[in-house]
């Protein structure tokens, strides 16, 4: 009897116990797994769930959403956080239709080729949305592949042809498979073999784990401390969009003001909104969402 493989432990795991998400239902279309994909980078599933819902049921085809303005995009983007992935969506969507007739594309280069659309998220549809043999490599799963295969606590820092070429070998040949198999050892990261507290006895390679079986000594390195948020930039760039959101029309520079007192972090916050395609000048003394209306006048 053949030895039971990694991939086939953890494909047959998630069968039975993956988090049941929209995104994952089999009639969900190639654009919405994209969506998916693009708002959970650096969000939480919790917080993507009804986002995600609500730009689908707006905007349910790149065409869709195309049409609208990236002003639209970062008001349905809401507090997601790094709103700059709601304009590339939309540029996203622009080039599918422009390029590919409004039909997400299913070949790996030609993902890669569309804006905002980096290494992990070309695999991901190709391999999520098309049933495609690719390795998709998260943080997830970069500290699975490195524990189970290597037996070392932590990924370390992401060299990704590495990670690409380790995350491979462990795929099966056949595309379905490997796009299972992908998902699965996805899965097993988010929910198991997390980077604080694995759940060992509950995971289905333990039999076969290098770190399991190496006695599993802890990370050498200090527990990475979360983010600061209160007083940061980041912080007063939200506070500023906020207001630029609920607005209908340009908001003089006096009502920006009035949401943070440091007078040069705001400056600087909102010159780095300006900088990223955010937020437009209108005239000499206001501001709006980047193409919030007809063109704005040059200053000066
Ligand atoms: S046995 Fe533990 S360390 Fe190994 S893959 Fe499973 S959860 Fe991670």
């Amino acid at each position: 009897m053949r030895e039971p493989t990694f991939a086939g432990l953890v494909s047959r795991w998630y069968e039975h116990n993956a988090r049941d998400l929209p995104w994952r239902k089999p009639d969900v279309s190639p654009w919405a797994i994209l969506v998916s994909e693009v708002m959970l980078q650096q969000t939480p599933v919790v917080r993507v769930l009804p986002a995600w819902q609500a730009w689908l049921d707006r905007w349910p085809t790149p065409a869709a959403l195309a049409q609208d303005s990236p002003a639209e995009a970062i008001r349905m983007w809401g507090r997601l956080g790094y709103p700059r992935r709601a304009v590339r969506l939309r540029d996203c969507a622009v080039a599918i239709v422009e390029r590919h007739g409004g039909a997400v594309p299913d070949r790996l280069e030609q993902l890669l080729a569309l804006p905002g659309v980096g290494t992990y998220t070309a695999r991901a549809v190709a391999a999520f949305a098309y049933g495609q043999r690719h390795p998709v490599v998260d943080t997830n799963v970069r500290r699975v592949v490195c524990r189970a295969v290597a037996g070392e606590p932590d990924a370390g820092p992401a060299t990704r042809p590495a990670d690409l070429v380790a995350t491979e070998e462990l795929l099966p040949v056949e595309p379905a498979a490997a796009a299972l198999a992908s998902a699965a050892i996805m899965e097993l990261g988010a929910v198991i073999c997390t980077a604080r507290s694995p759940r060992c006895p509950a995971c289905p390679v333990e039999s076969i784990c290098a770190w399991r079986a190496s006695g599993q000594v802890a990370p050498a390195g200090p527990t990475r401390r979360p983010q600061r948020y209160a007083g940061t930039d980041r912080q007063v760039r939200g506070l500023l969009l906020g207001v630029l959101r609920e607005a209908t029309g340009p908001v003089p520079h006096q009502r920006l003001d009035q949401v943070w007192d440091d007078d040069v972090q705001r400056a600087r916050a909102l010159a780095g909104l300006v900088t990223d395609g955010l937020v437009e000048p209108v005239g000499e003394a206001s501001f709006r969402l980047i193409g919030d209306g007809p063109p704005a006048p040059v200053p000066g």
